[in-house]
């Protein structure tokens, strides 16, 4: 039995950068009073057609999505945002205190083209903060972002920031768009094409050649802005450069989503080939209010977990797993058991144990002690069992002592927990 296709186990041998991420991500979300969410996997299918928007390349295509027993139409989530916001909602999180600042992270599904970089179910960290809508709000988000790849050692990813406007300036830059695209609309390729009547924005993002070649010299966004949201996008400009956050205006960047409005961003790398982003995020001040909850604004990003440990994986050695304190060689049958009682104690005390019920010889025994980066290792054999005595060897300095049985639980607690 294999995976299914852009699937993937991430195995043990891997695990210890993940952790390193989401340890210090957790860090700067609490010290940021960003509080922990958990929402399902599983949601109505409605649910990300309604938010993440109908002509968009995850609903069209990439969704998992089947009718459960009752009929009712279920997706897989692609993304956290909107079962967020429905949590907002249909808990009524607005009532007791509009602000909310969320942070999560979990497995999304896109049935995408498996590739570097890019899988059927990877993993996201999100952040999300609801009832404010001042431009602090979207600093202090992709400040965070820059917080933690600094923190993780990360130079070479790039802050690309665009602002996409608002319902009110939208239609004017939409008119202007298509009356630059009016001509050449047979040079695009079709699926833009198809765009120009569903969603003539996300024309702008489109990675074909021809379609980038006809793009040349079209209106942007920041360039149709309305007075608020020209004001809003400034303050996040000059509040970055205060703080040394180096971004690049990218006016070609509206993000795959429909729901955006004003700050829209993305950390770029170049170190994955075609797969660049490494986290995207912006402002979605119309979407709580589209869901049936209250008009809200909201804004948020989405680290792509899995793109961020490639990133690192090229850049650090995989870190070490932390040895164990003690391992108890067992050899037989009545050493086992008292092997076993003294690593349950032990563990319960806080000294990482381990120990082994194969009954394999000696040599195989201090060879797996090693392998488990054990700091000590405690040899208890018939001999050892008939003397009453077991011995403690430090596998660092190659010491060993002897210690009485009747003895032993307070003596190793005393020799592992100040070794
Ligand atoms: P999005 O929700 O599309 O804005 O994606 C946010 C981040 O998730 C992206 O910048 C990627 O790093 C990551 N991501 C999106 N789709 C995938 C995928 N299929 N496989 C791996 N990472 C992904």
């Amino acid at each position: 039995m294999q995976t299914i296709r852009g699937f993937r186990d991430i195995l043990p041998e891997h695990i210890r950068l993940w952790q390193k991420v989401e340890t210090l991500a957790y860090e700067l979300f609490a010290a940021f009073d960003y509080r922990e969410i958990r929402i399902p996997v599983l949601e109505k299918t409605q649910l990300f057609a309604r938010s993440i928007g109908e002509a968009t390349d995850i609903v069209e295509k990439e969704m998992y999505t089947f009718e459960d027993r009752n009929k009712e139409k279920l997706t897989l989530r692609p993304e956290a945002t909107a079962s967020i916001c429905r949590a907002y909602i249909q808990h009524k999180l607005y009532a007791s205190d509009p602000v909310r600042k969320f942070f999560m992270t979990g497995p999304m599904f896109r049935r995408e083209r498996p590739q570097k970089g890019r899988y059927r179910q990877f993993y996201q960290i999100d952040a999300e903060v609801f009832g404010i809508a001042s431009a602090f709000v979207d600093c202090e988000l992709i400040f965070l972002l820059n917080e933690l790849f600094t923190r993780l050692g990360l130079t070479c990813l790039t802050a690309h920031i665009n602002s996409l406007g608002c319902p009110d300036c939208r239609p004017a830059f939409t008119q202007s768009l298509l009356g630059f695209l009016g001509e050449k609309k047979q040079d695009l390729c079709d699926i833009c094409q198809r765009r120009m009547t569903k969603n003539p924005m996300r024309i702008l993002d489109c990675k074909t050649q021809t379609c980038q070649e006809v793009l040349a010299g079209a209106p942007a966004t920041v360039d149709h802005l309305c007075p608020a949201c020209e004001d809003h996008f400034h303050t996040v400009k000059t509040t970055l450069q205060k703080q040394g956050v180096d971004f690049f205006i990218d006016k070609s960047l509206v993000r795959g989503l429909d729901y955006y409005t004003r700050t829209a961003w993305e950390i770029q790398t170049t170190a994955l080939g075609a797969q660049s982003a490494v986290a995207g995020g912006g402002r979605y001040d119309g979407l709580v209010a589209e869901l049936g909850g209250p008009d809200t604004p909201a804004i948020g990003f989405a680290i792509g977990f899995d793109r961020l440990v490639e990133v690192m994986e090229q850049l650090e050695q995989l870190p070490e797993e932390p040895g164990l304190d003690l391992f108890i060689v067992a050899l037989e049958d009545p050493a086992m058991e008292m092997a076993y009682h003294l690593s349950c104690d032990l563990n319960q005390a806080g000294i990482r144990t381990g120990t082994d019920f194969r009954g394999k010889s000696l040599k195989a025994l201090m060879k797996r002690a090693d392998k488990r980066n054990a700091r000590h290792v405690l040899i208890a054999g018939p001999s050892e069992l008939k003397d009453k005595a077991l011995i403690l060897r430090n596998m660092v300095t190659r010491e060993q002592t002897t210690i009485p049985m009747d003895q032993l639980v307070p003596a190793l607690k005393k020799i592992l927990q100040t070794t």
